[in-house]
């Protein structure tokens, strides 16, 4: 008997465990409340590219119930709706960035990335994170795919959990939590071999098994996906290391996200199965026909580079440096011209990246891509590659009101989304820098 209730109680701490799982998206809400009645100039419908003009969309219990004319829907809600007046504005879904590091403010100084680590305490680095959590919430992204936390143990688990429970505002997440690296092979470099325990920026591994081993420790600490670095420069995980961390992903229904730059690595990492190149900066035709085989997304990751080349301008002037940016806006394009899916992803680690996520959308833009192609990468696409396809990503009947307004037209021009004016999530309104009179 005593050895059933021991297991009685085991069985129910399951139950509450796998009851917490599938409540992921559970707000911290409870008290129903009345239908809002959102009043938009304009609501634009991303599989067709086209606007629904003088329309309105209903809220309820944080999820759209409807979608449509204006005059049609203030009939059908009572009284009591709330009304929520954005008829000068353009809603749009929000945005999704496939590729955040919300727990890195690393400096842009020599040995910034060891720095932080050896600086830094855990908690200090969760804190950090929230704060960026809020900055790219605040900037119209409402879901975001964390593709790694740059060393900071499983801090992401703890702020997407934070979030889901109303501890602190931020966008939805997937998170990676630590990532695989081959050993010696990502941050932080050139550290005394003398200093055995320095924390790394990966898991590192070396051989199937260890890297078998990582993905499982990972996903039992909470991670939603899994990433890898394919390569660092120079291809560094094998074939057979990425085939078995995609094994045991894929057996727990996560997909696997691999960094990767080189034509090497890149169909290393496809061969080996994975869901999503992260970079591919020196992709060619041959492997981009690859990618498209095989459904793999690309994660382009361009406004970090611009950003830099921005900050910076007199250090990318060497051939070197020319034919690299040159190989990063052709492989867009050859991307885009072949078909092969494209996702937004922005690559920010550094305190100053944080919140300027929809400068990807008009970087993908300077690459050929059209913006309403641009606002599909950060919609529709997104939200396919993290597996949210029937949750965010359009404005449609079922999906969560994660909403934003804007001033302007983003299919004239792109850059109308750096200035997002209201954030909704949820149903609840998280920034409204609208005039006083707009609700
Ligand atoms: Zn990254």
């Amino acid at each position: 008997m005593r050895s059933w209730s021991f297991f009685g109680l085991l069985w129910q701490l399951c139950s509450l465990v796998l009851l917490y799982s599938a409540s992921a998206f559970a707000e911290s809400t409870s008290a129903p409340e009345p239908p809002e009645l959102l009043l938009a100039a304009r609501v634009l419908d991303i599989r067709s590219g086209s606007y629904l003009t003088d329309a309105a969309i209903v809220v309820e219990g944080g999820r759209i119930k409807a979608v449509g004319a204006a005059t049609a829907l203030r009939k059908q809600v009572p009284e009591s709706a709330k009304i929520i007046d954005l008829r000068d504005a353009t809603v749009l879904p929000g945005l999704i960035d496939c590729h955040t590091h919300l727990m890195a403010r690393i400096a842009d100084e020599p040995n910034g990335y060891a720095l932080n680590l050896l600086t830094k305490s855990q908690a200090y680095r969760a804190l950090e994170g929230a704060a960026n959590a809020r900055a790219t919430l605040e900037a119209g992204f409402t879901t975001v795919r964390d593709v790694e936390n740059e060393g900071s143990g499983y801090a992401d688990v703890a702020l997407r959990d934070a979030i889901n429970a109303g501890l602190v505002e931020g966008p939805r997440m997937r998170v990676a939590t630590r990532g695989i690296a081959a050993v010696g092979q990502y941050f932080p470099f050139a550290i005394s071999p003398d200093l055995t325990d320095f924390p790394t920026g990966a898991q590192m591994v070396s051989g199937p098994e260890e890297a078998r081993r990582a993905v499982r420790e990972q996903i039992s600490h909470g991670a939603d996906l899994i990433k890898v670095y394919a390569d660092w420069r120079n291809p560094t995980l094998t074939i057979a290391e990425m085939q078995v961390i995609v094994e045991e992903a894929h057996k727990a229904q996560r997909k696997v996200a691999a960094h990767a730059t080189t034509p090497e690595g890149i169909r290393n990492a496809v061969m080996a199965g994975v869901d999503s190149i992260e970079h591919g900066h020196r992709a060619d035709r041959a492997v981009l026909e690859l990618m498209k085989s095989k459904g793999v997304y690309l994660v382009p990751t361009l406004s970090v580079i611009d950003a830099m080349v921005a900050k910076s301008p007199d250090e990318w002037t060497s051939d070197k440096d020319r034919a690299f940016l040159e190989s990063m806006r052709q492989s867009v394009a050859i991307a885009k011209e072949i078909g092969v899916k494209i996702a937004d992803g922005s690559d920010p680690a550094a305190a100053d990246r944080h919140g300027k996520n929809a400068e990807e959308l008009e970087a993908m833009t300077r690459r050929g891509l059209k913006p309403l192609d641009a606002i599909r990468a950060a919609t529709t696409s997104a939200a396919d590659l993290i597996g949210w396809p029937d949750d965010v990503g359009a404005v449609e009947v079922g999906k969560f009101a994660d909403l934003i307004a804007v001033r302007g037209d983003p299919i004239a021009d792109i850059t109308v989304l750096q200035h997002v004016k209201i954030v909704m999530k949820g149903g609840r309104i998280i920034k409204n820098d609208l005039p006083g009179d707009s609700r």
